[in-house]
């Protein structure tokens, strides 16, 4: 069995990425938990985070095979997915900001805008766009109706074992369409996106049970469909529960408070972050 613990290095690890850490690492039993620095977002990770990132997991007492993949060195292998579906016609060049997806979707006879997994779900404004005329200031979208004709009837599906949505779930047409749309596969500032880089990346580390926290659950889809369009194989996935605050809300990188470095500084035991978030 092999994992994979894929943290952001854009602030300090808190509870909520212990938790992550520790289940990836549990799951992972005789096989092995990769870690993962996903850090295509070059104006918001910094070494620092990273540095911090080693040093608090083996701290918690884990341990990962070296060298760990940075998703900065993996930009050409996100490149050539891109391509690939572009070459298959499924993909058009966006020039819309928000506001102009705000203006389309308030229009008239737009009916109430759906907000899915990855936001707004996208009017249509720029499908039928030609790639070759796509510039620097273009996102790249993913045409959904297209990508789901290409597969046809018989659409994949994927194994969940967490504990809120367990079993086997089927890809639905109607709710990709509606709810997730034409997604963006590459920002124009980064050249590629969060859905595609994990994709293209658990494939490429042969990841066996995606384990990661019930706020991707309805990611996953995506990432499910992208891997068939692409010919890539459908890990097992395992969404965690994740880690709130007092007041019910879940943990976020600007809750500094509950860094694992804070309580590190105040003397916790690697058996009292275990214990906090209830391992
Ligand atoms: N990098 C993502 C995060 O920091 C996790 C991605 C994943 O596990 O698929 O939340």
């Amino acid at each position: 069995m092999r994992t994979r613990f894929a943290p952001s290095p854009t602030g300090p690890l808190h509870l909520g990425h212990a938790f992550a850490a520790l289940t990836a690492f549990e799951r992972a039993g005789d096989g092995e938990m990769l870690l993962r620095i996903e850090d295509i977002d070059s104006a918001r990770s910094r070494p620092e985070w990273e540095a911090q990132i080693y040093d608090d997991l083996a701290w918690l007492g884990l341990d990962w095979p070296r060298p760990v993949l940075r998703q900065s060195d993996r930009l050409a292998a996100y490149r050539d997915a891109l391509d690939r579906l572009g070459a298959m016609g499924l993909t058009y060049p966006c020039r819309c900001r928000r506001a102009d997806i705000r203006a389309a979707l308030s229009a008239p006879q737009a009916g109430a805008p759906v907000i899915g997994p990855d936001g707004l779900v996208y009017p249509g404004t720029c499908r039928g766009r030609s790639l070759a005329e796509a510039g620097p200031e273009d996102a790249i979208r993913l045409d959904m109706a297209r990508a789901l004709d290409r597969l046809g009837p018989a659409l994949p599906a994927f194994t969940e074992t967490g504990p809120a949505h367990a079993g086997r779930h089927v890809l639905e047409a109607q709710a990709l369409i509606g709810t997730v749309g034409d997604v963006v596969l590459a920002r124009r500032d980064l050249g590629t996106s969060y859905h595609l880089a994990v994709v293209v990346d658990d494939a490429f580390q042969e990841i066996g049970e995606v384990t990661r926290g019930e706020d991707l659950f309805e990611a996953t889809p995506i990432h499910v469909l992208l891997q068939a369009l692409l010919g890539l194989p459908t890990p097992a996935y395992h969404h965690h529960r994740l880690i709130l605050d007092e007041t019910g809300r879940r943990l976020a990188k600007r809750d500094d408070a509950r860094a694992i470095a804070a309580y590190r500084a105040e003397g916790a035991s690697p058996a009292d972050i275990r214990r906090m978030v209830g391992l």
